[in-house]
């Protein structure tokens, strides 16, 4: 087994210490939107659809369900909505959820066929006195209010998924992109509305009726209208263990910054879980409700994509282990 060391790579450190000191310039507290954040660097064109609406005086929840629609209709990524690999049955189950800066929140879990969970989980949050929906009873609301059915299951996914079968071994790998990766964004506007959405097909060859992080409020993402917001990527049975989005929010209302927060949410569960952490991935991504970013993970590997003042960039993030 590797050997562990516990100690932020200072690389790394340093160019999220710039980018911190960059977003954090100006008067303390001071309301910046639009600022809009995402994981991965597939968020760059995210973002980028986002920014076409913040930057133009629009609501922050329009920009990020636009924002996510973009890896959600893209078949080449291979871990959010059309495209994204199915279960070990073959079926394509997606998760989404979306919440706003006063605590309204709804959700989706194990949906099929429906390309856009993020914009079905807006509409459970507005159009019906539940928060979440699963399933067939998401799927039949998603249908009622519209959308439309379609195989989400690309001859490219089926491939890659018949090819798992030969032996079938489920080894959740961190930061395999074809494995898992699920987009999480934030964003202001220009008005200081803050909003936050979550949208993944989860981790591949995952079994059928599997609901990781990505659409629980409070583990793949919070918000809340008064400190900020967080959201996730990575190994999502880890994420709820710690409700990881809603601690990181929790660590901000306590005083500490973005940054600060997400670095003190994943060295508490290093720390309660030891060995048991060995070869997973934590990636935790937040904002104040200044427009401040933090970002910081596990292990090596987590980037995020951050458009601010229309700047559009890709970043790493700091890490608490060496392997
Ligand atoms: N958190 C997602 C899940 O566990 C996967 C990911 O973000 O990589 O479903």
């Amino acid at each position: 087994m590797l050997s562990r060391k516990d100690f932020i790579k200072l690389g790394a450190a340093v160019s999220v210490a710039s980018v911190a000191s960059k977003l954090q310039s100006g008067t303390p507290n001071r309301k910046k939107g639009p600022v809009v954040v995402s994981t991965w660097d597939f968020g760059m064109e995210a973002n980028a659809a986002a920014w076409a609406i913040l930057s133009s005086g629009g609501y922050s929840l329009d920009a990020i369900v636009e924002g996510v629609a973009v890896p959600e209709r893209d078949p080449k990524v291979n871990t959010v909505g059309l495209g994204g690999f199915p279960d070990r049955d073959g079926r394509v189950t997606l998760d989404a959820c979306i919440m706003d800066e006063q605590l309204n929140c709804g959700s989706v879990a194990c949906l099929e066929y429906i390309v856009h969970p993020a914009a079905v989980a807006r509409l459970v949050m507005e159009k019906t006195p539940h928060v979440m929906l699963t399933g067939e009873g998401a799927l039949r609301f998603a249908l009622e209010q519209g959308f439309k059915k379609e195989n989400l299951l690309t001859p490219q996914a089926e491939a890659a998924w018949k090819e798992w079968l030969k032996k079938a071994e489920y080894e959740p790998k961190p930061n395999w992109e074809l494995n898992h990766d699920t987009i999480g964004m934030l964003a202001l506007d220009q008005q200081s509305r803050l909003a936050g959405v979550c949208t993944t097909s989860g981790m591949a060859w995952k079994m059928h009726g599997r609901v990781g992080d990505s659409p629980i409020i409070g583990a793949g993402l919070y918000v809340d209208g008064e400190v900020g917001g967080a959201t996730c990527s990575g190994l999502g049975e880890e994420m709820i263990r710690i409700a990881a989005s809603h601690s990181v929010v929790e660590a901000m209302r306590s005083g500490k910054s973005a940054q600060a927060a997400c670095e003190a949410v994943i060295r508490r569960y290093y720390k309660r879980r030891g060995d048991k952490a060995h070869g997973k991935q934590l990636c935790l991504l937040a904002m104040d409700n200044a427009g401040n970013v933090g970002a910081f993970s596990l292990m090596p590997g987590f980037v995020y994509s951050v458009n601010c003042n229309g700047t559009n960039e890709v970043r790493k993030a700091a890490y608490l282990l060496d392997e």
